[in-house]
């Protein structure tokens, strides 16, 4: 066998040709000489094909992936070895080298291409919705019958800051263009519904509370009939906190756990256990605050009674003792009691 191309009888054959001959005019990739990308000038995403892809990926790394996507590699060749290097940024343009290296027919062989990587930057559709301020939900944070607290505020902001966080890795409209501090609560203007209602469940997790939601119509497309809609958000958090007591269903209840789903209470009297859902919440009366518990000193007892005196007017009030906690009293002990309309002892 000797080549068709060079005559020579002594070298690796490729069908009819010499591998030198063959490697002549064989190329290990195939790579245009410039590139161009689209990225968002805010958000580094990148648009193909009419779509938005990935942000917040550094341009560098923006250069390699469009280098990688635009590379095809001969079928024949094994064992590849691609580097890609960006040696010069002129304006908005990467000058790249790609460097290959693979076998082919066992031979070793080497190339190296200049590709230049052009970046166009525009605004995407979100980032100027952003710098619009436009927003989809707000999320009222209201207490009923009550004011908030400046700690409720302070929490409060806490969570929408950390819950838009974790959002924003799906959600480019995580956002929280303004904050209005009304005189019966926040309002957090939010970028998208979806992180909105997030905001509104992780506040009821934290302080429990109702939510609702109101849409208001914002203007009308003529042409389709469809409503632009806004939602407001609103989570109103209950008049009562932890150790308060409230009067629910004919009972005297004290608080002792505010869910995202449910109100534990503990009944005065009977010490029994009461799990209320939020829906019943309009039925929960608020009655005395955990600071109108007062403590007394035991000045005498009975078997199953104590006496103390009135810290108002200091006449004598007779006292049941829970059963079973008879013994767990004595003389001159203090004891914490309540007054709603009678005394009851805590
Ligand atoms: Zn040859
Ligand atoms: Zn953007």
């Amino acid at each position: 066998m000797f080549c068709l191309e060079c005559g020579s009888d002594n070298k690796k054959m490729v069908e009819d040709i010499c591998i030198d001959c063959f490697l002549k005019n064989f190329q290990l990739i195939e790579v245009p000489e410039s590139i161009d990308i689209t990225i968002c000038s805010h958000c580094n995403s990148r648009l193909e094909e009419g779509k938005w892809h990935e942000s917040f990926i550094p341009e560098p790394e923006l250069i390699y992936r469009a280098l990688e996507r635009n590379i095809s590699i001969n079928e024949l060749v094994e064992n590849e070895i691609i580097d890609l290097e960006i040696k010069n940024m002129r304006g908005n343009i990467a000058e790249c080298s790609v460097e290959v290296m693979g076998d082919v027919y066992g031979e070793k062989v080497n190339e190296i291409y200049d590709v230049s990587v052009r970046i166009l930057k525009t605004v995407c559709p979100t980032c100027s919705k952003i710098k619009s301020g436009y927003y989809e939900s707000v999320v009222q944070f209201r207490a009923k019958d009550r004011d908030i607290k400046e700690s409720e505020y302070i929490k409060a902001d806490e969570i929408v800051e950390r819950t838009l966080n974790k959002q924003y890795m799906n959600d480019k409209l995580a956002y929280c263009p303004y904050r209005a501090k009304l005189k019966e609560g926040y309002d957090y203007y939010i970028g998208s519904l979806r992180s909105g209602r997030k905001i509104a469940n992780a506040l009821k997790d934290e302080f429990g509370g109702v939510i609702k939601e109101s849409p208001r119509l914002i203007s009308e497309d003529r042409s389709t009939g469809k409503g632009l809609y806004r939602i407001w958000i609103s989570v109103r958090i209950p008049e009562f906190e932890l150790g308060d007591f409230v009067r629910y269903c004919e009972k005297i209840l004290q608080i002792e756990d505010i869910g995202k789903n449910r109100v534990v209470a503990n009944d005065i009297k009977t010490n029994k256990k009461y799990r209320i859902a939020w829906n019943d919440v309009e039925d929960i009366e608020l009655i005395k605050k955990a600071e109108d518990i007062e403590t007394v000193n035991i000045i005498s007892k009975s078997p199953s009674k104590i006496q103390f005196l009135d810290p108002v007017d200091y006449s004598v009030i007779d006292l049941d003792v829970k059963d079973g906690l008879e013994d767990d009293v004595g003389i001159g002990d203090e004891v914490k009691v309540i007054k709603i309309d009678d005394y009851y002892l805590l």
